[in-house]
């Protein structure tokens, strides 16, 4: 049987927090009543500076609630931070943690087949929506081609995956030795390794209140994927350079085999020039880029390797 402790972070969720306690209960009453999960297992809501009643909501539910508990942050840090604060504290205590939004656009059913899958081995479940149907047309449309894109721009990451996931006491253990404070968890977690496995859920709409990630802070999110996960875009400006300086080259090959046979407008003596400056100054800066993004992820000092298994 599995301790399993549930990990929300909560920002102004007032308005959710007394049905999602009520769904999460039930679920997890009925999950020890079949003695999937021990009776010990915990719902932790961990309050990330929020400015309404959501803490006074924690604490009354935590007198209530054998079930509940709750970690108040000292001021509003962000989903990610609130996550891994949550999962850094309680990574003693249980088995395995279950990471979810407050908002219960996760479906609390999940919970059921993550421990299934733990049971069978993975230290790691990543929870995988298996319908958008409830998302926006825009958010739809565009998250394959934003997925791709990420990827192409170095964070790779698990398709329809965002924070939902189970990880075992042995799989939080190797996240903590990621000490990078530039967060972006669903690129950091597949780094860990280790066997792992998909559960697809249902995502629906927020129960109440309003969304805490509007599209400026959504971009600034994936922005934030990119830049922490990989120096790849580094690459792309000496890239850039080295073709812009070909292509000023070949046109100044070009210009001068015209020019002894016939001629041709200054123009183009000009652009080539220009092309070949530019690509030579891109070229330059990007190789300076390429030292400066090394230093960085060396900054990072991440784990290099776990090992798995010592056979004597
Ligand atoms: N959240 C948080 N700190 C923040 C913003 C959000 O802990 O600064 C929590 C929020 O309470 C919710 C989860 O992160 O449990 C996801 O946020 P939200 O539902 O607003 O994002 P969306 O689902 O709209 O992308
Ligand atoms: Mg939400």
């Amino acid at each position: 049987m599995t301790k399993l402790y549930v990990v929300l972070p909560c920002y102004n969720e007032e308005e959710v927090l007394p049905e999602t306690t009520k769904r999460l209960s039930t679920k997890m009453n009925e999950l020890i009543a079949r003695q999937i999960i021990r009776e010990d297992s915990k719902i932790v809501y961990v309050d990330d500076g929020s400015k309404d009643k959501t803490w006074s909501l924690i604490e009354r539910q935590n007198q209530e609630n054998p079930l509940v508990q709750g970690v108040k942050l000292t001021r509003n840090k962000g989903h990610q931070n609130a996550l891994l604060a949550g999962l850094m504290t309680v990574r003693d205590c249980c088995d395995a943690t279950i990471s979810m939004d407050a908002d219960l656009q996760d479906d609390v059913q999940v919970i059921e087949t993550m421990v299934a899958e733990y049971e069978k081995g993975n230290e790691i479940v990543y929870g995988v929506r298996s319908s958008r149907d409830t998302d926006t047309v825009f958010k739809k449309s565009t998250a394959l081609g934003f997925y791709k894109l990420m990827k192409f721009l170095g964070a790779d990451t698990v398709f329809n995956h965002a924070d939902c996931r189970l990880m075992s006491g042995l799989a939080l253990n190797r996240l903590a030795e990621f000490k990078e404070v530039n967060l972006f968890l669903r690129g950091i977690v597949p780094m860990i390794g280790y066997k792992s496995s998909i559960a697809y859920y249902d995502r629906s709409e927020r129960f109440a209140g309003e969304s805490k990630y509007p599209l400026k802070k959504m971009i600034a999110f994936a922005w934030q994927g990119v830049t922490s996960l990989s120096a790849k875009p580094i690459k792309m400006i000496t890239i850039t350079g080295i073709l812009l300086s070909l292509l000023g080259f070949i046109a100044l090959i070009v210009f001068l085999i015209l020019y002894s046979s016939s001629a041709v407008g200054m123009l183009w003596p000009i652009l080539c020039a220009i092309s070949l400056a530019c690509g030579l100054q891109l070229t330059a800066i990007g190789v300076i880029g390429e030292y400066v993004g090394k230093s960085y992820i060396e900054i990072k000092g991440r784990p290099r390797f776990f090992v798995e298994t010592y056979l004597e």
